[in-house]
Parts: C-alpha cells; structure tokens; sequence
C-alpha cells in the first residue's frame, strides 16, 4: 500500500477564525453585549488545548464529553475574562462545542478535493493524522470527505497529540505498515519532525515562510505534481529535491 497521512487543519481546510471564531459566534448569538472580542483572547485559552502539551497523553479523555468537559473550565474563565458573570460564563462554556462545530463554519482549501482525486488515481490510499476534536468525523462528512480515508487518527480519540510518537505508531498499527508513508502537513514541528522521527516520508505545504531545512509546497497541486515524480527511498533527498521545483 502507498500511503499519504493527511493532517487537517490548515492543510485540507480550517474553520473561520478557529476558536476565536467559534467564541465570536456563540457571543454574537447568545451573549451580543460582550462583542466585539478584544483583538487577542486571553492567552491562557490559547495555552489550554491539548495540542499545547503533545508530551501529555489524554487517553483518559476517550469521550466526546470527557474531552470537552476538560476544556470547560478553560472557557469559562474566558467569558469571565470578558465580563460575564459566573453563572452566565458556566452555561456559555458548555455551547462553545456547539459553535465551533458548526458544519458551515467549515472550510476546504480548493484545491484539496482535485488533488486527492488526482492522488488517488495515481495510486495512492489516504489516511487522516491530526490533533483535532471529537467531532472531526461529522466535521469530514460535512465536507463531504466522509469516505475518503482508510484511517482516521484523531488525537481526541487515542490521546496522543503530534507530534508525540505514539501517535504516528497508532496509525501504522491500525493500516498494516504501508509500504511508503508519507505525512503531509503544515507544521514544521508536529507533521514534518514527528512524521520524520517515526521514520515515514514527510512533506510541508502551504507554508507561508518556509525555510531550506523546512522547504513546503506553495500547495496541493504542486504536491501532485512532485509525488508524481518523487519515489522511495527517503523524505530526505525527496525533500532536498523540492528546492529544484
Ligand atoms: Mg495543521
């Protein structure tokens, strides 16, 4: 099998605005005294999910509503932070879920339905590796992505965030050692070094600064065009390669 893993945001899509997205909805539709927010959250929310803290697993957090109510907390110090009081901050933590699930906040880039499409006729399975919530599989369907991987690796199901190893580990578990891996994403540190010290092929795209020892792919059309040239052995002198594009 030859195997591309996807990460998810920021590669194959986003939300509007992330979570400040998600806090701007839920205040604007139940709350609307307290917005506009202020340019930047507080940076304990910023500091609290778990992706923060890769080293941390939270196999504990095995539920959807174990996960979110650990982040609850988090939430309602924010709207505190705000100016709601106590009681109104504790109920608006508990929809923060809601909001920033929202299958129309959801977004694709253009050119990733192309491209996988292209991807696939080339041979290529692909598999989805991500630091994300629970929801992530409603969230796919709703980008009509629902069918399109043979594996799911979601860090709010196993508890392990990249770029912790385990994570990696998991899904080569789960798909039967593929005969060529490769982790596609756009952070230098949890897709390129994770994948690169679990010994899988590794490629950056979208990055808006890359850097020699980093180089990424403008996007995913370049990303066909280089995997249609590229083979084993190694990310390497693959990724070396990427300067001559
Ligand atoms: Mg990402």
């Amino acid at each position: 099998m030859k195997l591309l893993v996807w990460d998810f945001n920021g590669t194959l899509g986003y939300r509007d605005d992330h979570w400040r997205g998600a806090i701007q909805d839920l205040l604007t539709a139940e709350a609307p005294e307290f917005t506009p927010l202020p340019a930047q959250l507080p940076a304990f929310f910023r500091a609290s999910f778990p992706w923060r803290t890769p080293e941390v697993p939270h196999p504990h957090l095995n539920t959807a509503d174990r996960w979110w109510s650990a982040l609850e907390p988090i939430f309602e110090r924010t709207f505190r932070s705000l100016g709601v009081d106590p009681a109104r901050a504790d109920r608006l933590a508990r929809s923060v879920r809601r909001y920033y699930c929202a299958a129309h906040r959801w977004h694709l880039y253009p050119d990733v339905l192309p491209a996988l499409d292209a991807l696939s006729a080339q041979g290529w399975q692909h598999a989805l590796l991500t630091n994300h919530v629970p929801e992530l599989p409603q969230i796919l369907r709703g980008l009509e992505l629902g069918g399109r991987f043979v594996h799911l690796g979601n860090s709010a199901a196993t508890g392990y965030e990249k770029p912790h190893p385990r994570a990696f580990e998991l899904l080569t578990e789960a798909v039967g050692h593929p005969d060529e891996i490769w982790m596609i994403g756009d952070s230098p540190t949890s897709d390129f070094a994770g994948a690169q010290r679990a010994g899988w092929n590794a490629l950056l795209v979208r990055q808006t600064t890359p850097s020699a020892a980093e180089p990424s792919l403008a996007n995913l059309d370049d990303l066909v065009t280089f995997l249609a040239a590229a083979r084993p052995p190694h990310s390497l002198c693959n990724t070396l390669a990427l300067s001559t594009l």
